[in-house]
């Protein structure tokens, strides 16, 4: 943006902001299709928005939650944020879905889904964008984030199919990480990987009802047993990771799976690691940004860019190797505008 068009934008930008702040919840919807656009312009906005917008200094509690198709995300949330509305708590929900862009729409964006919590004035629920690939979707994810903090909401559950690593960039953006699970068959672990139950905070086997209680109980007390066999992470109090049932249908186990998250926020606020983490996790989302926007630039500068696929056919051809390649790229990405 130029010094010239600045002026001009601003009090748009002034108004949206206030209006966010305000927790108006179009206002606040707007500001994210303002960071989920591409466009250099939208973006320019996006980031002078944020910036408006961090001085609030807000703190929502964010809870990341992975779980597999079917294990029951979407009755487990709608349920449990219905449960915290009820005591008058500002609930938002962000999916995060980029699987989602094999099919080319948004699984977790089916309008059907959390019917009860979509009309509740207390809550705020965005389902993924589609398309685009991990980069894109984290950011656009953490910057929705931010928006909803600085609209005032208490909780936000930042929601995700386990696909790929996006169980992972949901975990590095969360306060606390949730595992949901259905109740297995046999006994053994239904393969979910060590990764991912040494990132949980809590594991909840949903479903502990009805014909699947028995199953449900086995199954949690299988992952009570492999989580007391993991390495215990300074960021926890005795007794955690743990694994919890609960029955997102008979809303059975929300308060207490409630209480075991805000018991550990609260341990981990009073001990200095949440604001640590947070630290961790603002200076990693800086360094991704630079990361991104350097690779921003060798796609968008067109010269760069013909010099990057020339660069890389002669590196195919055993011609130039690929460190000295880089080099010449880095080198170009300094001075984009002369010839390299
Ligand atoms: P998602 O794909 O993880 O979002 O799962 P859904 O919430 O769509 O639920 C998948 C299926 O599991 C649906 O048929 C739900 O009715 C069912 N389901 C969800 N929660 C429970 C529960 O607590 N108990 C039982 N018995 N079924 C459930």
């Amino acid at each position: 943006m130029t010094a010239e068009t600045a002026p001009a934008r601003t009090p748009d930008l002034d108004t949206l902001a206030t209006r966010i702040a305000d927790g108006e919840r179009r206002a606040l919807a707007r500001a994210i299709t303002l960071v989920e656009s591409t466009r250099a312009e939208d973006r320019a906005k996006a980031t002078a928005l944020l910036q408006r917008l961090a001085g609030l200094k807000r703190e929502a509690l964010r809870i990341g939650l992975s779980g597999t198709p079917g294990v029951g995300k979407s009755t487990f949330i709608e349920a449990f944020g219905m449960s915290l509305t009820a005591q008058g708590l500002k609930v938002a929900v962000l999916a995060v879905d980029p699987s989602s862009t094999r099919t080319g729409g948004s699984i977790l964006g089916d309008k059907t889904r959390m019917e009860r919590l979509s009309r509740e004035p207390n809550a705020f629920i965005r389902p993924s964008p589609s398309l685009s690939e991990l980069g894109g979707v984290s950011r656009r994810t953490r910057e929705a984030v931010a928006l909803v903090e600085a609209a005032g909401f208490d909780v936000v559950l930042i929601e995700t199919v386990g696909v790929g690593q996006s169980e992972t960039m949901v975990a590095e953006m969360s306060d606390l990480f949730i595992l949901l699970l259905a109740p297995a068959g046999g006994d053994e672990l239904q393969g979910v990987k060590r990764g991912i139950m040494e990132t949980a905070d809590l594991i909840l086997v949903n479903k502990a009802d009805g014909d699947l209680k028995p199953a449900a109980t086995r199954t949690c007390a299988d992952y009570a047993g492999a989580l007391r066999l993991l390495r215990k992470r300074p960021e926890d109090p005795e007794g955690f990771p743990k694994a919890l049932m609960v029955s997102a249908i008979e809303e059975n186990g929300l308060a207490e799976a409630w209480a075991e998250m805000t018991a550990l926020a609260d341990w981990r606020r009073e001990t200095g690691h949440w604001a640590r983490r947070r630290a961790d996790q603002a200076r990693g989302w800086f360094e991704a940004e630079v990361r991104q926007g350097l690779l921003a630039r060798l796609t968008e500068d067109h010269r760069t860019r013909a010099r990057m696929d020339a660069l890389g056919a002669q590196v195919a051809e055993g011609a130039v190797s690929a460190s000295q390649a880089a080099s010449d790229i880095l080198a170009a990405l300094e001075k984009p505008h002369e010839k390299p």
